[in-house]
């Protein structure tokens, strides 16, 4: 196009652009302002649609060479005319996994919300036609926060590793850094010379923060010293990754590490130090753990997703059978010390790379992912919440022991 030609074209163009209306919604809506300036709030960006409804576009997080993108984070505090009704309506939602386009509106059912970012409460999500959803509010008072579940930031990680650190039964280990250099850490607690060890990790995936209260039940469950934890900790001794995709929880990202990597892929395979450095450190530990003789005999991946299912995979090793064997001893004793009624993967199930196939595959260690719901415990009938995992944490310290006593060194 020579410049005289497009010259002509922007003169044409440009008064399209400013002529175009505000929309006349915007100017007397009671809402003022979304605020997402704070840890762990969710981008995006708003507008307004003639009825007034507040339209929310998340921003979707995106897989390095890979078509897979994810949003569904929620995490934002309106500010609004005390008293005043919104309606939030959630688009952006057409997230693609594993290479193949699906909603994430089908998952998700509904939201918390909190007047002090602390104490929350569950709100329930109406489902609308083209992958959308809508969340009526009242404003309680001038702010509101709206998270998809009860929120674990990088500050609650700090405050829980500061009030166990002192604790003699406790030993908090760098292993290495995120993209961004924020330090990772693995959190022992017990005796490293009892005869079993478990390793957790939590957070790979950022809107996740299940795990982490679920951690945190756990650990103060073991350091309760009481005579119950006395013996767990005589039979075995914990090691936990509690938060392995920092800079996104710190940033609000949905899934992704900062280079674009899913932390829960690519177990398969040595980790990537520079794209996965979140991966490497663990990767590295581990094969120091493994050298001397100290591999764990089950590792549990956790997350949070809308079905709360054990993620059972099938990769064709000899160990198969035993494998399979454990599980369903784990599974049983989930369901008998737990509220967990969600139950296992069906036998066709694998999910290549993730932590929970990689370990058993590449390492011949018992793993698997564990994935808690985030719409509702079916097992108490109620809406999950912080409380609800912890005492979920509290309860594995019992399943753990069983589990142990059942299998031989
Ligand atoms: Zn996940």
């Amino acid at each position: 196009m020579s410049r005289a030609i497009l010259a002509l074209a922007l003169v044409a163009t440009a008064p399209a652009v400013a002529a175009e209306p505000a929309p006349a919604a915007a100017a007397n809506h009671p809402l003022e302002f979304i605020d997402t300036s704070f840890e762990n709030a969710s981008p995006l960006w708003y507008d307004f649609a003639p009825d007034g409804t507040v339209l929310v576009h998340l921003l979707y997080d995106h897989e390095r060479s890979s078509p897979n993108r994810a949003a569904g984070h929620i995490h934002f505090q309106l500010q609004a005319k005390p008293g005043s009704t919104l309606t939030l309506e959630f688009t952006n939602l057409d997230n693609v996994w594993n290479g193949v386009s699906g909603s994430v509106a089908r998952e998700l059912k509904a939201v918390v919300i909190s007047e002090n970012g602390r104490d929350w409460k569950s709100v329930s999500l109406e489902s609308l036609p083209t992958n959308r959803v809508r969340l009526h509010v009242e404003m309680p008072g001038p702010r509101l926060y709206v998270a998809r579940v009860e929120p674990y930031r990088l500050s609650d990680l700090d405050r829980f590793l500061a009030s166990i650190r002192s604790d003699p039964l406790v030993q908090i280990t760098p292993i290495g850094k995120t993209v961004q250099g924020r330090e990772l850490e693995i959190v022992r607690v017990g005796n490293p010379r009892a005869p079993f060890r478990v390793f957790l990790r939590a957070r790979a995936h950022a809107w996740e923060p299940g795990g982490n209260w679920v951690v945190e039940g756990l650990v103060h469950r073991l350091l309760k010293n009481d005579a119950d934890a006395k013996k767990y900790l005589e039979r075995y001794c914990v090691y936990i990754l509690p938060m392995a995709n920092k800079d996104g929880v710190a940033l609000g990202r949905t899934r992704f590490n900062l280079e674009g990597k899913d932390l829960n892929r690519d177990w398969d395979k040595p980790a990537d130090p520079i794209l996965s450095p979140e991966n490497f450190a663990l990767e590295q530990w581990l094969e120091k753990m493994i050298k001397a003789d100290q591999t764990p005999n089950l590792a549990l991946e956790l997350h949070n997703d809308g079905n709360g299912l054990l993620h059972v995979s099938r990769p064709p090793v000899p160990e198969l059978p035993r494998y399979l064997e454990r599980m369903a001893t784990l599974e049983e004793l989930l369901r008998k010390h737990t509220w967990f009624t969600e139950g296992s993967t069906k036998e066709s199930f694998r999910n290549a790379g993730t932590l929970g196939e990689g370990w058993l595959e590449r390492f011949h260690i018992d793993a698997a992912v564990h994935e808690f719901n985030c719409n509702w415990i079916a097992g108490l009938k109620d809406h999950p919440s912080a409380r609800h995992w912890q005492d979920y944490g509290e309860k594995l310290a019992t399943v753990f022991y069983e589990y142990f006593g059942s299998i031989k060194p």
